[in-house]
This record gives C-alpha cells, sequence and structure tokens, in this order.
C-alpha cells in the first residue's frame, strides 16, 4: 500500500518517476495533467473548457478539476494505493484533497517534493517539447508554480509528511531514492 503525492516545479520529473514507482508498487499513476491532455484530444466537455488554460500554461480552474480527482480516487483501482502527481497545485486543491482522504479514510503516506533549479527545468521542458512546453508558456507556469504550488511545500511541512528529494541528478539516482522511502514506509506499517 503506498499513497504519495509529487510535489515540484514543472519539468521536475514528476510524472517520469511516478510511472516507474507505479509499476513497482503496483499502485495507479494518476497524473491531472495527463487526464486534462487525454480530455483535450478527445474534445470532451472537460478537454474544451481546460484547453485555453493549459496552453497559456495558467492553472485549469478548480472546479473543473476537483470533481475529476474525487472521482478517480473512488475508482476501484485506487483503493488500495496511488501516485498523485500534478495534484493538489494550490492550497485550495491540498484542502479539499485532505477533506477527501478523510472522507474515504484514507491518509496519503508522504508529500515528494523534487527540487530542480530553474535553467535545468527549463532546458528540460524546451527538450520535451510538449503543447505548452513553448519558451514564454515555460515561464508562465514557473511563475504560476511559485505563486500558487509552492506554498504548498509550507503546507505539508506543517503535516511532517514532506520529503524532500535532489531531482537533478540522474533519473536512475532519483527513482532508486523513491523507492527507498517507499520501502522504509512499509517496513514500519
Ligand atoms: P507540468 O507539471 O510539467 O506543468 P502537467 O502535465 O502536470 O505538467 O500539467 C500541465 C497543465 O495541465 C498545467 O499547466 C495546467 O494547465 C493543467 N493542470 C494539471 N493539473 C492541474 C491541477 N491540479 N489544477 C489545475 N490545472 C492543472
Amino acid at each position: 500500500m503506498t499513497r504519495l503525492i509529487f510535489l515540484g516545479p514543472p519539468g521536475a520529473g514528476k510524472g517520469t518517476q511516478a510511472k516507474v514507482l507505479s509499476k513497482n508498487c503496483k499502485v495507479p499513476h494518476i497524473s491531472t495533467g495527463d487526464i486534462l491532455r487525454t480530455a483535450v484530444k478527445a474534445k470532451t466537455e472537460l478537454g474544451q473548457k481546460a484547453e485555453g488554460y493549459m496552453s497559456a500554461g495558467e492553472l485549469v480552474p478548480d472546479d473543473l478539476v476537483l470533481d475529476l480527482i474525487r472521482e478517480r480516487l473512488g475508482q476501484e483501482d485506487a483503493v488500495n494505493g496511488w501516485l498523485l502527481d500534478g495534484f493538489p497545485r494550490n492550497v485550495e486543491q491540498a484542502e479539499f484533497l485532505n477533506k477527501l482522504l478523510d472522507e474515504i479514510k484514507q491518509t496519503c503516506d508522504f508529500v515528494i517534493n523534487l527540487e530542480v533549479p530553474d535553467n535545468e527545468l527549463v532546458s528540460r521542458m524546451l527538450a520535451r517539447g510538449r503543447a505548452d512546453d513553448k519558451e514564454d508558456v515555460i515561464k508562465n507556469r514557473l511563475d504560476v508554480y511559485r505563486e500558487e504550488t509552492e506554498p504548498l511545500i509550507a503546507f505539508y511541512r506543517g503535516q511532517e509528511r514532506l520529503r524532500s528529494v535532489d531531482g537533478s541528478r540522474a533519473m536512475a539516482e532519483v527513482t532508486s531514492e523513491l523507492q527507498q522511502i517507499v520501502a522504509n514506509n512499509n517496513n514500519e506499517a
């Protein structure tokens, strides 16, 4: 049973690491960014509403994201664990998640803060080349991160579940540190 929240700026490698751990730990990788991009591609109502915000590097409004998370965590495969990537992204979302987890009688084990310096983030995103990985949009996503998401580090530090991990190292090194964190937790349980 593993329940982790991945925090960290865009380009820090949250998605990459979450995918690997998801396989190892046999729990679903839940990425709000992936869910939203799938909705945009499929031109669903959610996708049509979200598209403009995403291409500008803004956060999609909470009312679109909160229902989606409630529904996703309620699915069968999420009963025994999950890795959340890209959610929560602001204090309102974090408070919503706390309440939701209370309601469904779950607790998150750790909040992983993946730390990577800004210059490295920008070059990683430019190399990745996703639709929203253009220089001006990247700059806005980093600004939005500082303003909206970074305060969550203090929010979760208060709850003593925060683990900071140096995400600027090689991918495999980061993975092995994350695996250790999970393994130690499971030994204690
Ligand atoms: P990255 O972390 O590299 O920016 P994501 O795939 O996590 O990439 O997010 C891409 C975009 O999807 C964000 O810029 C935002 O517009 C939208 N998004 C994803 N998750 C959320 C969320 N929890 N709340 C609001 N918007 C979100």
